[in-house]
């Protein structure tokens, strides 16, 4: 029977045996898994965490006691507002397009302006 080169994806090492082996052991088997595991747990947790962190931007930016206020693009980015994480988006009858986090959401006005509202239950 030929045998293939092949190497484990987890150590390097040459592996024999069966063509659709890509592992010497079950212990670089379990490694490699964990890790690929690790890495989107990570991936995840950064980005609920900055969606998070959008929240309570936008949260900070509404007057106590008020429904809307207003910021601006240079002001959301110097606090850490990460423009491409966001929950959902709502697009008004009349074409405005509103990007939530959460229950916060905002819409670009004209300029740098952004009005920020808090999301109602529909
Ligand atoms: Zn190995």
């Amino acid at each position: 029977m030929p045998t293939e080169q092949r190497t484990c994806l987890q150590c390097g090492n040459s592996i024999r045996g069966r063509v659709d082996k890509k592992f010497c052991d079950d212990s670089c088997r379990n490694a490699y898994n964990n890790q690929q595991n690790s890495t989107s747990n990570n991936l995840i947790r950064n980005i609920n965490h900055a969606l998070k962190k959008n929240r309570n931007i936008l949260e900070s930016i509404i007057p106590s006691g008020e429904e809307l206020g207003k910021t601006t693009k240079d002001k959301l980015l110097f606090q850490g507002f990460q423009f491409k994480y966001f929950t959902h988006s709502y697009e008004t009858k009349k074409g405005s397009q509103y990007m939530f986090c959460y229950d916060f959401g905002y819409l670009k006005l004209e300029g740098d302006w952004y009005l920020v509202v808090k999301g109602k239950e529909r």
